[in-house]
Parts: C-alpha cells; sequence; structure tokens
C-alpha cells in the first residue's frame, strides 16, 4: 500500500511504500520551535521505502546535547516541513504525518505510537490515552 503526500504548494510530492516502523510524537523543544507548534508527529520509514520528487531544500542542524545532526528537510517554496533523517538512526528517514493526502491511516491502533520527550510538552497539548508516554526519548 502506498501512501501520499506533499508540501502545500505542490513543488515536492512523496509517495512512502508500505507501513511505517513506528509514529513517534516529539514533545522536545527543537520540535517545538521547527514545527512552530506543540510537537513533531513524525512517521518514520526506511529510507528506500520514501520516493521525494521536486526541488526539496535541507538545513543541518547539530544538538547542542549530543553533538550529532539532523538534516531538516523542507519545500524552498512555500516552507511546508517534509521530514528529517539523523545521525543516530541511519537508513531511517521520517516525513510528518500531517503532510500525508489522507492522513487516517495513521491512527495509534495501526502502527507503534509514541508521545516522547513529554517533559517539555506544553500544558495545552493533552495526551492520547492510547499512546506510550516517555520523559525522554524510548531510546535509552
Ligand atoms: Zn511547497
Ligand atoms: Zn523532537
Amino acid at each position: 500500500m502506498d501512501h501520499e503526500g506533499g508540501c502545500v504548494c505542490g513543488n515536492v510530492r512523496f509517495v512512502a511504500a508500505g507501513e511505517p516502523l513506528r509514529v513517534t510524537i516529539c514533545h522536545c523543544a527543537w520540535c517545538q520551535r521547527r514545527t512552530g507548534t506543540a510537537f513533531g508527529t513524525e512517521v518514520v520509514f526506511e529510507s528506500g521505502q520514501v520516493t521525494v520528487s521536486g526541488e526539496v531544500a535541507r538545513y543541518r542542524h547539530v544538538s547542542d546535547q549530543s553533538g550529532r545532526w539532523l538534516d531538516i528537510e523542507f519545500c524552498p517554496r512555500c516552507g511546508t516541513n517534509l521530514g528529517f533523517t539523523l545521525e543516530a538512526a541511519p537508513g531511517l528517514r521520517t516525513l510528518p504525518a500531517g503532510a500525508f493526502d489522507d492522513p487516517s491511516w495513521i491512527a495509534a491502533e495501526r502502527q507503534p505510537f509514541r508521545h516522547v520527550f513529554v517533559r517539555s510538552r506544553r500544558a495545552w497539548s493533552d495526551l492520547s490515552p492510547l499512546v506510550e508516554t516517555y520523559e525522554q526519548h524510548f531510546r535509552p
């Protein structure tokens, strides 16, 4: 089953083949800033499952905590968040749940779903009882 999506201006389109490994809802301060809201919702795939077409811009962020990089991808025309790759998880990439044309298949009942870094969760961002929560990352 292919899942398609893209940016708001239509410049970038993507197709994800098959099911994701997991869905991570990240409440860290960095995800709050890069998304401009309470958390990032990242659908995690193996890189080979995802095909991206159109011009994509990248920004490399180096964590001041871990010293490792994350490459954020976004549309250079409209700025839509298109997920990231990270040094800590080679061979994987994320796509943001909200950028799929029809995100209704993304559900806590269907995929492993986790809230991480809830230590920096905003008080106005409620947690679903269907989803596991971790103060920091689920990887120790
Ligand atoms: Zn765009
Ligand atoms: Zn985060």
